[in-house]
C-alpha cells in the first residue's frame, strides 16, 4: 500500500470510529429535604426506587429524626419522594448528563 492509500485508509478508520460513538443521556436528581419541617414518618424512605434516603440519627427542633439522603449521586429526580411527603418538605432538581462512549 503507497503513502496516499495508506493515509486513505487511516481517516477511514478514524472516521468509522466517530461514527462508532454512541451518547447516553441519563437523568440525575438533586433533592432539598426542609428537615425542620420533617415528621420523621419515613414514607419517603419507603418509595425512594433508589434507596438513597434513610431517617436520620438525629432529630430535629420538633424532636423527630428526620428524612435525609444518603447516596445523592443515584438519585433519578423520579419526585416520588416529593409526591407522597404529607407535607411537602421536598423539593427536587433534575439535571441531564450526556456521557459519549466508543463502541
Ligand atoms: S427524587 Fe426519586 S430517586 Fe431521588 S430521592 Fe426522591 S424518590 Fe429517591
Ligand atoms: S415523607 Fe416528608 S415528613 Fe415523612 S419522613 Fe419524608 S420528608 Fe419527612
Amino acid at each position: 500500500m503507497n503513502t496516499a492509500n495508506q493515509k486513505n485508509g487511516l481517516a477511514h478508520q478514524c472516521h468509522s470510529l466517530v461514527l462508532r460513538a454512541v451518547h447516553h443521556t441519563i437523568q440525575q436528581g438533586v433533592i432539598d429535604i426542609n428537615t425542620e419541617r420533617c415528621k420523621g414518618c419515613g414514607l419517603c424512605v419507603a418509595t425512594c426506587p433508589a434507596q438513597t434516603l434513610q431517617l436520620s440519627a438525629l432529630v430535629n427542633k420538633r424532636g423527630y429524626h428526620y428524612s435525609t439522603q444518603i447516596a445523592e449521586a443515584h438519585c433519578i429526580g423520579c419526585a416520588s419522594c416529593a409526591l407522597i411527603c404529607p407535607d411537602a418538605c421536598i423539593s427536587v432538581y433534575r439535571t441531564s448528563l450526556t456521557h459519549r462512549t466508543s463502541i
